[in-house]
């Protein structure tokens, strides 16, 4: 029996609510550890791009260096052409180079009598960038001016070189791609994995979301028997970006890093044909063959094509609705 069809229909998604910021969609015939797995690659394994190393050349603003470096690291920083930098330490480079860091300055100082706020839109790229959109501070707000960063009185400056580097959210937080990600499967608790925990009346106590029972096949009749043979087939994501890659290509990236991961462990286990650390030859049983190629040829995720956002280009007004993915189908580099 196929592990993937449960309930003998198809791998199945609908979306309930899409936009820039958010991907809120549920997975039917589908099983709980695929459906967690691709859960937790979202959160910890899609590389971003963040600022990780700060030269700091001035600062006497009121706030200590650690203090700002820390304040920019969180910055989001666009990272949809991140799969065409390299991770610093595969670079060749000693420290840092314009094919694995993106450097952004930000040097800015009070000459007025009113406190002067220092915003994300004020770092400004000074390295050369393997594409226009990569390292770009995340701007959405109306005023477009981003985060803020500092504030300066009279006579107070900063200014420091920012190297922004390629890294994914299981080494540091920064790096992670969303703000947060909503899951849940048997919203009525039918399958009782759920010991609700009460005071006095747990119906009141734990308000039910009749809109998800109701997705979710409705609330059990009144005199229906447990039935402890059944497993959760439906799953609720609610995918929130931070704004440097939009939620449908957090969504893409996440089952393409899950394919490569399992990619590897078939690699491992069939005794590595191939031996130059890709994935020669090796393949996920899924994928009706498609194969992880030294260089990713013409890769695309399966029913995904070439990874077109759904969402235009984001806040940066690039050009069209796609993402510079449309060229670069995900990129060539093995982990
Ligand atoms: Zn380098």
């Amino acid at each position: 029996m196929d592990p993937y069809d449960v309930e003998g229909g198809a791998i199945n998604v609908r979306f309930l609510q899409a936009d820039q910021t958010r991907a809120y969609f549920i997975i039917q015939n589908f099983n709980l550890e695929t459906a967690n797995s691709l859960r937790r690659v979202m959160l910890a394994e899609i590389p971003t791009l963040a600022i990780d190393v700060v030269e700091v050349i001035d600062n006497t603003s009121v706030l200590a260096d650690e203090f700002v470096c820390h304040r920019l690291g969180l910055i989001p920083l666009n990272s949809k052409g991140v799969d065409d930098l390299l991770y610093s330490r595969d670079c060749d480079c000693e420290g840092y180079c314009d094919n694995c860091s993106v450097t952004l300055t930000l040097n800015a100082k009070c000459t007025s009598n009113e406190i002067m706020r220092v915003y994300a839109r004020d770092l400004l790229i000074t390295s050369n960038p393997p594409n226009v959109k990569v390292g770009q501070p995340v701007i959405t707000d109306p005023e477009g001016q981003g985060s803020c960063i500092v504030k300066l009185r009279k006579g107070q400056a900063i200014h420091m070189r920012c190297i922004a580097k390629k890294g994914i959210a299981k080494e540091h937080a920064k790096w992670a791609p969303s703000a947060a990600i909503g899951f849940e499967y048997d919203p009525a608790n039918k399958l009782r994995h759920l010991d609700l925990w009460y005071e006095e009346d747990p119906k009141k106590e734990w308000p039910e979301d009749h809109e998800r029972i109701n997705l979710d096949g409705g609330p059990p009749a009144e005199d229906e028997p447990f039935d402890y043979e059944a497993v959760p087939t439906r799953f609720f994501f609610d995918v929130e970006t931070v704004g440097g890659l939009e939620p449908d290509q957090i969504v893409q990236r996440g089952i393409k890093t899950l394919q490569h991961k399992l990619a590897s462990v078939i690699h491992e286990l069939t005794g590595g044909e191939g031996a130059d650390g890709d994935f020669g030859g090796a393949q996920s049983p899924t994928l009706n063959g498609a194969g992880y190629g030294t260089n990713d040829a013409g890769y695309t995720t399966p029913g995904y094509g070439g990874g077109a956002s759904v969402w235009g280009s984001g806040n940066t007004g690039g050009a069209g609705g796609t993402t510079p993915y449309g060229a670069t189908p995900y990129g060539g580099q093995s982990w």
